[in-house]
Formats: C-alpha cells, structure tokens, sequence
C-alpha cells in the first residue's frame, strides 16, 4: 500500500521504534496515529473521543484504504502509550512540519478546491482572470462577458484595493462588491475578490465565491483567522518576502481554523532584479507539491508587472506544474485605474488561451 507519509516507509518511526520518553520530547502533538486497514468506524471514534479527552485536536482523514487521525495541539506532557495500545491502531508517526494539516506527511493525496463554478486540482488547470480593479459595471460586464464566451469560469476584480500610496484609486469598496455580485450572477461565473481586513470578511463573502488574501496581508493572523472561519474557498497569495514555510504556516491558520479549501497562489517576490515588477519565483512551485496537498497557481501579473511577460510565465507556470493562473484582462489596458502596464488586451488574452489549451494537453491537463 502507498505510504501515509512522503517519505519512504522504512524512514517512518513506528510505535515499536519509538520509546515512550522520546516520544514524549518529540511531543506527542506532531503526531499522526494510523488505523489498521480494517479498523472499524467505532475504533476510529473511540481513539478520536480519546484525544478530545486528552485537550487536543484531532482531525480524522479517511482515506482510500484506512483511516489517519492527524492530532494537534500543545501535548508535551501525555503519556502516548494511551493511544498506541488502542484497538485498531496501527502505529504513531511523527509529523516533522511545523505545518501539518498543510503538509503532504498528514495528507498524502493532492486536495481538490471546488467552487460552483470551477475547481482546483490535479488533472485540471483553472483560469481565473479580469481586471486589476472593478472600476464600473459596464466595464466588468464587458469583461465577463468576453471571458465567458471563451470558457473562462472565475472572475477577478478588486473592491477593495491594497496600494502603496494612499493617493492611489483604493478601489469602490462596497460599491464594487454589488458590482461583482450582480455582474457573476448575470453571467454565472464565480468571483475571486480580495478581502483586506477582517472587518470586512462578512461583506466579501456574500459577495465572492472565493476570498482572496492579498500579498501585503498573508501574515496579518487577525485576518487569517477571521477567513478560516468563512464557508467560502480561500485564495492566499504568497507574501512579497515569504519563506515556503512561512506561506505554508499562513495556510495552516486556516487550516487549523478549519477552512481547508485553500489555494496558494506565488505572485512574485522582491529581489534585487529591476528588469521586472516583481521575480515570480517559479521554482516553488514544485517545492509546494512537495510538501503539501494544497493546489498552487500562479500571478504572472503582479509578477512581472509587464504584460508582454505575461503570456510566457503563464506557460511556463502550467509546465511547472501548477495547478492554474491568475491573470489581469482589461478592456483598455492603457486607461485602466490600477495595473494597466501588466493588463493584457483581449485579444492577447485569447492567443494566450489557445496557447495553453495546446500546452495543458501534452501536461495531461484539462484547462477549465
Ligand atoms: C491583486 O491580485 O489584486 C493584488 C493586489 O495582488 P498582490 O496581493 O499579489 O499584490
Ligand atoms: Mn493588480
């Protein structure tokens, strides 16, 4: 049977490897307790009912053969003889993450984000696109309308907008969220929007089919732990200077929150490079499918910060291995309120489309 974990079997300490006192410095709540094959629900409960009462969390993953419970919480102090001599458990494994609902050791199968309207995950390669800013409903009609007739199922747009100057457009705010719901009804796509603060989590929400948390905000925590309790799927974009595991900790706030509908999203980071916006670091993509089971897409927008770079990242995203792009589309590039240098046209936007359904058929893909 394929492993739990990554890594191969024979590295796994089982109970019998582990002595009661190194378990006990190696914490108990980095662990992971896996079921026998034919252990039945009743024995998954009891030993689920058993780490409740020991003040820690647990979070049953059923799998195709048997079922793992992962366990976290602060357990230094607990005997785990307790639940290694359990009916039905098989062993306890350590979990070596500091994240670990988002690490792949917990959660072997790469998971599947859905939304109404479209879905994230492996075999498939989602499109989300339009404008950097909803700027009226006539131009987002347009937009939609446009994006729908070629297939595109998820529209962007921000309301409310995170800028480095205050004089900058800051977007309709509350405005552009009646924009966007009316404009995703009319034409039935699912909106991507940004939420930027947690006050405005409940307004986003009726308004979006999936929260986006923006670069600037990946490690505002009050913020994270307002939209891990939110029923909507969660778009988390990379911070400007975020390490891999720094993202990934991001992501098990909602996690642990208990959002697990989360896709991450690379967008660029800042290096000393000034031929572009941003470097889009596409060389964590494979990393992230390393170790974790989260979808990752790319922003080949913000970047690049050019839309003549566009179309080549967005290919070389897909061949990385990423689950799907973000990518700005704008009516009039050249008028728009925010990111028309990296907006592309139309008709850009629709030879890029044809170039990745070409490209997503020899990655096995299906672009959706
Ligand atoms: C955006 O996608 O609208 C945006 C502001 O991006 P980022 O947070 O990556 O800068
Ligand atoms: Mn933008």
């Amino acid at each position: 049977m394929p492993g739990w974990l990554s890594r191969p079997r024979d590295q796994h300490p089982t109970n019998d490897s582990l002595s009661h006192s190194t378990l006990k410095k190696r914490h108990i709540g980095n662990m992971l307790v896996v079921m026998k094959r034919q252990a039945p629900q009743p024995q998954v409960d009891a030993v689920i009912e058993r780490i409740e009462q020991l003040g820690l969390k647990a979070h049953p993953m059923p799998g195709a053969t048997r079922t793992a419970i992962g366990i976290t919480g602060n357990t230094a102090a607990i005997d785990p003889s307790v639940l290694a001599g359990m009916p039905g458990v098989l062993e306890l494994l350590r979990v070596t993450k500091p994240y670990k609902l988002a690490s792949r050791e917990m959660h072997i199968d790469d998971t599947v984000v859905r939304l109404p309207q479209s879905q994230f995950g492996p075999h498939t390669f989602t499109v989300i696109a339009g404008p950097c800013s909803v700027e009226n409903e006539s131009m987002m009609r347009q937009t939609a309308a446009f994006l729908r007739d070629l297939g595109v199922r998820l529209l962007r747009g921000g309301a409310f907008k995170p800028r480095t100057s205050p004089y900058s457009f800051q977007g309709h705010g509350e405005e552009g969220l009646r924009i966007l719901k009316a404009v995703g009804r009319e034409f039935g796509m699912g909106i991507v929007t940004e939420v930027m603060d947690a006050s405005q989590v409940a307004d986003v929400e009726s308004a979006a089919d999936m929260l986006q948390i923006g670069a600037r905000n990946m490690q505002n925590f009050t913020l994270l732990k307002a939209v891990s309790q939110s029923s909507k799927p969660v778009l988390l974009k990379r911070g400007i200077a975020a390490t891999l595991e720094e993202w990934l900790m991001a992501a098990e706030y909602l996690l642990a929150g208990g959002n697990d509908q989360v896709v991450l999203c690379e967008r660029g980071v800042r290096t000393f490079a000034d031929h572009s916006r941003n470097t889009l670091d596409l060389s964590i993509v494979p990393p992230v499918k390393q170790h974790s089971h989260l979808p990752v897409i790319v922003d080949p927008s913000h970047g690049t910060g050019n839309r003549a770079f566009v179309p080549a990242m967005s290919l070389a995203a897909l061949a990385a291995g990423a689950d799907g792009i973000m990518v700005e589309v704008h009516p009039e590039p050249d008028r728009a309120l925010s990111d028309g240098a990296q907006s592309l046209t139309f008709s850009q936007f629709e030879q890029l489309l044809e170039s990745l359904r070409k490209l997503a058929a020899v990655m096995d893909r299906q672009l959706v």
